[in-house]
């Protein structure tokens, strides 16, 4: 649950200054872990899933929250697809990791401006398609803005607002291009010293898609897999009605919708201000960034696009979040199939054409 950073960290401090005795700060720390998870089917509950089949619990991968529903199905078979599919997004989280010493992501940053380095298929494919997105998003998506992430603090979590110097000096490393990729020889290599990437905008996307994809491989007919802010649609639901997914307000409390989608064999991924940020003097501090400014974008609280692949869908919402209604709705148009709701700084929510097919229930503003 990732986008309750603020929250917990708030949270955290009231317990370590309130509770001195060790037993009670593991029995809140129990209780803190039920609630997120309580919350966590809150909001499922209200995605309208239908009734029966089987449902996972709720696993922390990728720095998120995964779940995964399987419908028309022995529960036993079930429950070995759930735990395949389990396996495949450790093993995608173990190449990707930008912290895990050794992961791919790690090398490729620990060699930057050195030799090549030799990635897994799954690295390749993620980092081939963020290139190509890069270029067609015009820079907006862009997996190098690694260290202007990092100067804002969102990976010691020490937030911080630099100072226009250091956003300068740090954007200068921050270009697509940096990256070089041999589609042959299976290496990626980063153009010099400080360049570094992060595939946090994407690698959620991939799993996503990658565990539908080993899913139906299995036989499963009906499934909705839910992995943070990324859902895969699998066919239709058991009673034959599409799956139902419900889209957080960006505002409000956790559990509170903006809006319900109905869809099958779709994915919807949704990127916003309210997933990991900080506050300071008043002002909202977020965890995209526009590679343009180094700094966050403000057009929008939130964007969710719906279309046939997961990665891209992924990467446009990040991509959309950073270019605003305007921009991204141009640029939404030469995607086909694709289409997004967004809700700009004002509350008001505004959709692309195409979008009222899958759409159930929409606030028109917060
Ligand atoms: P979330 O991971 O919370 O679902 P996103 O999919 O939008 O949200 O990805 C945000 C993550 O991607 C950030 O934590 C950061 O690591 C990275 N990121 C931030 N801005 C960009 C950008 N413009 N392009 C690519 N990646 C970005
Ligand atoms: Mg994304």
């Amino acid at each position: 649950m990732v986008m309750q950073t603020a929250l917990y960290n708030s949270r955290e401090n009231m317990i370590m200054k309130h509770v001195k005795s060790l037993f009670f700060t593991i029995l809140i720390a129990l209780l803190a872990t039920g609630s997120i998870i309580l919350m966590v089917f809150l909001v499922k509950g209200r995605s309208g899933e239908g009734s029966g089949g089987y449902r996972s619990p709720t696993y922390f991968a990728m720095d998120t929250t995964l779940e995964i529903t399987i419908q028309g199905r022995d529960e036993k078979l079930a429950r070995q697809d759930v735990e395949a599919a389990l396996q495949l997004v450790r093993k995608v989280e173990s190449y990707t990791s930008r912290f895990k010493k050794g992961s791919d992501v790690w090398l490729i940053n620990e060699k930057a401006g050195s030799v090549p380095v030799k990635v897994h298929p799954e690295t390749l494919e993620i980092v081939e398609r963020s290139l190509e997105l890069s270029q067609l998003t015009g820079g907006a998506f862009d997996i190098t803005v690694t260290p202007i992430v990092e100067l804002w603090g969102f990976y010691d979590q020490k937030y911080r607002v630099p100072t226009q110097q250091e956003i300068d000096t740090t954007r200068a490393l921050v270009y697509y291009r940096n990256v070089m990729v041999d589609h042959t020889s299976g290496t990626v290599t980063l153009a010099r010293p400080g360049v570094e990437i992060d595939l946090g905008g994407v690698a959620k996307g991939y799993a996503t898609g990658a565990v539908c994809g080993l899913l139906r491989n299995r036989g499963v007919k009906s499934g909705l897999v839910n992995f943070g802010g990324a859902v895969g649609a699998i066919g239709f639901r058991s009673d034959e009605k599409q799956w139902a997914v419900g889209i957080k307000s960006p505002r409000g409390d956790p559990e509170d919708l903006l809006g319900e989608l109905k869809v099958s064999n779709a994915y919807v991924s949704s990127s916003g201000d309210y997933e990991r940020f900080f506050i300071k003097d008043g002002k909202r501090y977020c965890h995209i960034f526009d590679p343009a400014t180094g700094r966050q974008p403000t057009e929008v609280m939130s964007v969710t696009v719906v279309g046939p692949d997961s990665m891209n869908a992924d990467i446009l919402s990040t991509a959309l979040f950073v270019l605003g209604p305007q921009k991204g709705q141009e640029l939404l148009s030469k995607f086909e199939g694709y289409e997004a709701v967004f809700v700009d700084s004002s509350g008001k929510v505004e959709s692309s054409k195409g979008m009222s097919k899958y759409v159930v229930e929409m606030k028109e503003r917060l």
